[in-house]
């Protein structure tokens, strides 16, 4: 029950006490509008920022250690926080994840996961130094070789897009982004699975 005169969403004690989902007026889409006082909740996309790390002819990789996909491996990425960049925000994740510091090259992809709301912004990076280590969310780190990559146990199919995209591009300095490959949707089934 929220009992304040309007709705705070910057101080959520019971954001979702009075809230109903319902389509406000001249609006398209449902929202989460309160009760109380009409304050209307908007659900947008999530920002996933993250990087492909290379350390000369070596990728970085992380084997997970909490769900989902315990036990997987991954690239660094995670949610953007509040006030601060993509690649701020990527590189704080390099850090979080493996204690890896990086540098960021350029924008490899941008991936659309529309079934769960989120778009991935994935770097292209090179590591600073090779000392790396597993961080809160990782249960171990390596440097694999392009034909070590464990390819059947990574843990999202956007893991592997962006490790193909990077291969692809090996070598060139200058290339356009890449977004969701043609094939995608057979991943998406493959991770609702
Ligand atoms: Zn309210």
């Amino acid at each position: 029950m929220i009992t304040k005169e309007k709705c705070d969403i910057s101080q959520p004690t019971d954001p979702f006490g009075s809230f109903q989902r319902k389509i406000p007026p001249g609006d398209t889409h449902p929202r989460l509008v309160c009760a109380d006082c009409g304050f209307v909740y908007y659900e947008n996309p999530k920002v996933v920022v993250g990087s492909v790390c290379e350390w000369s002819d070596r990728v970085l990789l992380c084997r997970r250690s909490i769900e989902p996909r315990a036990g997987y491996w991954t690239i660094p990425a995670g949610y953007m926080e509040a006030r601060e960049t993509t690649v701020e925000g990527a590189r704080r994740e390099a850090w979080e994840e493996a204690r890896a510091r990086i540098e960021i090259d350029s924008l490899l992809g941008v991936y659309n996961i529309p079934r769960i709301s989120q778009v991935q912004l994935i770097y292209r990076a090179r590591l600073v130094t090779p000392d790396v280590a597993a961080g809160h969310e990782t249960r171990e780190v390596r440097l694999f070789g392009w034909d070590e990559i464990p390819w059947d146990e990574l843990a999202f199919p956007s893991v592997r897009w962006a490790l193909r995209h990077c291969r692809e591009v090996a070598g060139q300095a200058v290339y356009a982004p890449f977004a969701n490959p043609p094939d995608d949707l057979a991943d998406y089934h493959q991770l609702m699975d």
